[in-house]
């Protein structure tokens, strides 16, 4: 599939590139930029004409809504390098209809198809030495929308302004990762925002999660605002766990955010006759499965870190340690889905673009 250029589009070239500047091979997660962004404004009703332009540092009036009430989405994909040097996307359509649904969420307008997916291509076409070939180098893309309207009145701004910038990274590694399940915090309620990629979600996060972190864990395994007994998240990735030869799932809802990452686990592991139940798991039944030994794995999908095996969980101030694995079905879902990312295998399912 070929992605649709934007041809009405402005371009204003970096006087130099940064590029030579950069240790690929010693990258820290989203911390470096390329030498372009790309910017397009919502004024009086309408998107103005997008434009691609050095990355920089831009002007924002001090009482915009964005500071102030937070209105504020983003969404996070990667582009890969093949060995012939094309540039591929992961299912893209994918991350712009959720931006969008995010969008509606909070009373901010729909970025048009042809910015969104026609501006990164354009964009990516000028960037495209930032991507570097072999498996693990990936670009990181970060669309995002904020509310730039002046005025503290809390009301839904009139302004706006989508940009995409993007980060040269390797890939996500981070370390062993052990996790706090939920007793009293939680990241989505029913009626909330929750599945929406809105900023206030992941500020929302950053407090019981450095308590867990204080404790020594990483992450927090999300459980459902009512009756936290049904787990729902892990930190910012869907999370699954194996019981016996089955992997679990909860299903998504308004508490959960869609990733794109979860649903082709779900869909490649039901091409590899691997037995996968979308259904909610509950504590107890992690617990009960831990100490009877059936339960086999735990791990996060998300595009950062694609999968990210999880070696133990403490519920009720209790630690539960999982068996170290030969055959870890979340390191060959992981490679599977790698290998299309990267063309290194066919990709039957039409994902890449
Ligand atoms: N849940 C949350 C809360 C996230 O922020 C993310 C990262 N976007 C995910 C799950 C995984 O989604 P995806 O696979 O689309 O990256």
């Amino acid at each position: 599939m070929e992605l649709k250029t934007l041809n009405e589009i402005e371009i204003i070239s970096a006087p130099h590139s940064k590029i030579s500047e950069v240790d690929f091979e010693n990258l820290t997660f989203g911390n470096v930029f390329t030498d372009h962004m790309l910017v397009c404004d919502y004024v009086d009703g309408a998107w103005q004409k997008p434009v691609i332009e050095p990355y920089a540092p831009f002007m924002i009036d001090p009482s915009a809504k964005v500071f102030h009430y937070g209105q504020a989405i983003f969404e996070g994909m990667k582009a890969y390098k093949d060995e012939q040097d094309d540039v591929w996307l992961f299912r893209p359509d994918e991350n712009y209809h959720r931006f969008n649904k995010s969008a509606t969420r909070m009373a901010m307008p729909e970025v048009p198809e042809d910015v969104f997916l026609g501006g990164l291509h354009r964009l990516l076409e000028i960037e495209k030495e930032w991507v570097k070939k072999g498996k693990g180098n990936t670009l990181y893309i970060r669309p995002f929308m904020i509310a730039t309207g002046h005025g503290v009145i809390a009301a839904p701004s009139q302004e706006y302004r989508f940009m995409i910038i993007l980060s040269p990274a390797r890939a996500y590694y981070s370390g062993e990762v052990r996790v706090l399940i939920a007793e009293h915090f939680s990241r989505a309620a029913n009626g909330g925002i929750g599945a929406a990629k809105a900023a206030g979600n992941y500020s929302a996060q950053f407090y019981p999660t450095k308590l867990a972190n204080e404790q020594g864990f990483q992450q927090i395994i999300w459980t459902d605002d009512a009756t936290h007994t049904k787990l729902e998240e892990a930190g910012t990735m869907n999370v699954f766990f194996r019981i016996n030869d089955t992997i679990y799932t909860a299903p998504t809802s308004e508490r959960i955010l869609d990733g794109v990452t979860r649903k082709s686990v779900i869909e490649l592991a039901q091409r590899e006759n691997i037995k996968v139940e979308v259904r909610s798991v509950l504590v107890d039944e992690l617990v009960a499965a831990a100490k009877d030994g059936s339960l086999k794995e735990i791990f996060g999908a998300g595009t950062a870190a694609v999968i990210n095996p999880i070696v133990g969980f403490s519920y009720l101030g209790e630690y539960y340690e999982l068996p170290k694995l030969e055959n870890s079905v979340a390191l060959e879902i992981k490679e599977k889905l790698t290998n299309i990312q990267y063309k290194l295998a066919e990709d039957t399912f039409g994902w890449t673009v």
